[in-house]
């Protein structure tokens, strides 16, 4: 049997300025701070980290920060559209009015596949959408947040992929990933993981649109939860006899990874479950002060030096 994965795991975008990053993702949508380290492919660009307060799988948004030198990107085919979270029913009043009060376009509410959805962009052009849904899971709050509890965000409901073909992208998904036809309602096509749950939505849409560009504003990629590098292995073999082409296991520090670009231009990637954001920082320091894997810390000063200034947001109060 190939494996299959419950859902989400993170899904990593490209921001410009990180200090405008970061106090959105803090203080606007009140999500904590889980890890602020660098773009192991990229050391002198930072790597930030929003999850819930333990850094669950599953919550995590993730950025590269291009700063000065980020141009934008182009959307198009094979990118991720749209990430959404969970939020409770209770909670939509409470949203709309602080996006409302934080001068933030909002679309909607509007009702889909039963369920009501609000869709707004960050700062640089990526669009979240919040699902006010009875299935929210009950998470793994923050208690420092300037939103309450109840409200908080809840973690991934789902992705939107916009790609040019839908059965491409949709064979990756049942075949590769163990994922199931679920539904159609205007053109969105509806797939869950086998293992339902939170995050266990990814829904494709077609476009006309020739391939996105990436750049600020951007996704670079959505990641899938693995168990472990044990099933990793599995998952490689299992794509490569798919006719995929998939990356080596690589340390993230955080997890492992695997990587490779479906068939309708989306990177993906499988992370595992552990060892997580505790490795390297207790759990009331998590996102204080820059974290380097072993392998960079020879070179902290420089790095440091490198980097764009930045007031962490957290340390505010
Ligand atoms: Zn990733």
């Amino acid at each position: 049997m190939p494996p299959t994965t419950p859902g989400l795991h993170h899904v990593t975008g490209i921001a410009g300025d990180p200090q405008r990053n970061a106090e959105f993702y803090v203080e606007t949508l009140g999500l904590r701070f889980v890890k602020q380290t660098v773009n192991h492919d990229d050391k002198y660009t930072y790597h930030f980290y929003f999850g819930d307060g333990e850094g669950t799988p599953g919550t995590n948004i993730t950025f590269f920060p291009w700063g000065d030198r980020g141009r934008p990107g182009e959307f198009g085919a094979g990118q991720t559209r749209v990430t959404t979270y969970f939020i409770l029913p209770e909670s939509l009043d409470y949203w709309l009015d602080r996006l409302e009060s934080n001068e933030i376009d909002v679309a909607g509410p509007t009702e889909r596949f039963g369920e009501t959805v609000i869709e707004f962009d960050d700062p640089d052009g990526i669009t979240l959408a919040l699902v006010a849904s009875a299935d929210a899971p009950d998470g793994q709050p923050w208690e420092a947040s300037s939103i309450p509890a109840t409200h908080q965000l809840r973690g991934f409901h789902s992705v939107t992929l916009a790609v040019n073909e839908i059965d491409p992208t949709a064979n990756v998904l049942t075949e590769g990933l163990g994922y199931g036809f679920e539904a159609e309602e205007d053109g969105r096509h509806r797939y869950r993981s086998a293992a339902g749950g939170p995050g266990s939505i990814v829904d494709l849409v077609k476009t006309e649109q020739p391939r996105g560009q990436m750049g600020t504003g951007t996704v670079h990629h959505v990641a899938y939860k693995a168990e472990d590098t044990a099933e990793q292995e599995q998952w490689r073999d299992h794509l490569a006899s798919q006719n995929l082409r998939v990356t080596e296991i690589i340390d993230r520090k955080y997890f492992h990874s695997i990587y490779f670009r479906e068939p309708g231009g989306v990177l993906f990637e499988i992370a595992t479950m552990g060892p997580g954001f505790t490795v390297d920082q207790n759990h009331d320091e998590l996102g204080t002060e820059l974290a380097l894997p072993e392998w960079l810390a020879d070179e902290r000063n420089e790095i440091e030096s490198r980097l764009p200034s930045f007031d962490n947001p957290v340390d505010a109060d």
